[in-house]
């Protein structure tokens, strides 16, 4: 297992992890300048704040502090009406900012995250999800762009993503690339797998070729928000260095992504302070 103590040369911050400073959104090309600062090597940057900075703009500030991608975040939503025409583009995205993958959160029951269901049939969202990844494998495939599909906490099964566990992430992948070709794999995020009874049995089963995004943060007890409350690594209860050391025994070798949504207490301060948070705890807690 990697030392992670005295530098954070592994260190990827996820840009949702400041998106707001004091409450106000902080833009994009400052937050990158903000990381090039703090000696940060890499990032993973969101569309919306990609799309708020202008693409060139983006792809020019990166290639101007030498920062690298740990991942596009995100394609999927396979669910939705627009799916196809959304990650086509999400594509050509993550290819023109160099990611390493795109991270995809596959979407659930159509409508419900505007809180207006169109149906109540789970495992028909999944067959969508299941094609839907199967044909932008083909796409991306061609432009050489890995896909990893995050399952997400099954808290979200309704509105966000119908994949839940790392289990049904790699049946998935092994169905569509039974060859394990690099081309399709898994995001692993301690926040949505720590409480999985089969977290390192299926780590295992992943192994190195289809683990191709790690993911940090904690889970705070209590949590008051499903989606934007989660906690800075050490603050809740995941064992993040288990988790890690389970991921890096299988091979894994990329940066470590600090990805936080915290609307009341991290969202609420200084960016910097943020930042400088996460390079602390990312050493000590990681
Ligand atoms: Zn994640």
């Amino acid at each position: 297992m990697r030392d992670f103590s005295r530098d954070h040369r592994w260190l990827s911050i996820n840009t949702a992890t400041v998106r707001k400073q004091r409450g106000q959104d902080w833009p994009l090309l400052q937050i990158l300048d903000a990381c090039a600062a703090r000696d940060i090597r890499a990032v993973s940057p969101w569309r919306d704040q990609v799309a708020a900075a202008g693409l060139q703009a983006t792809a020019r500030k990166l290639r101007e502090h030498g920062l690298k991608l740990s991942g596009y975040c995100r394609g999927g939503m396979f669910t939705d009406d627009d799916a196809t025409e959304q990650n086509l583009r999400a594509l050509d995205e993550a290819c023109e900012l160099n990611a390493p993958c795109l991270v995809l959160v596959v979407g659930a029951l159509p409508g419900a995250l505007n809180g207006q269901a169109q149906h109540k049939d789970i495992a028909s969202a999944r067959a969508v999800v299941r094609d839907g990844i199967a044909t932008l494998l083909e796409r991306a495939r061609e432009r050489g762009m890995p896909l990893a599909i995050e399952p997400l906490h099954p808290m979200f099964a309704a509105d966000r993503a119908c994949i839940n566990t790392l289990e049904q992430a790699l049946d998935v992948c092994d169905e569509l690339d039974p060859a394990r070709s690099g081309a399709l794999g898994v995001a692993v995020d301690v926040y949505h797998v720590w409480w999985d009874p089969k977290l390192y049995a299926m780590i295992e089963r992943a192994g190195g070729r289809r683990i191709l995004a790690f993911h940090v943060c904690d889970w705070l007890t209590p949590t008051t928000d499903l989606l934007n409350d989660r906690g800075m690594m050490g603050d809740g209860v995941i064992d993040i260095p288990r988790i890690r050391a389970a991921v890096e025994a299988q091979g894994y070798a990329g940066y470590s992504e600090v990805e936080i949504f915290s609307m009341h207490n991290w969202w609420q301060r200084d960016g910097g302070e943020t930042l400088d948070t996460c390079i602390h705890r990312h050493q000590r807690c990681v």
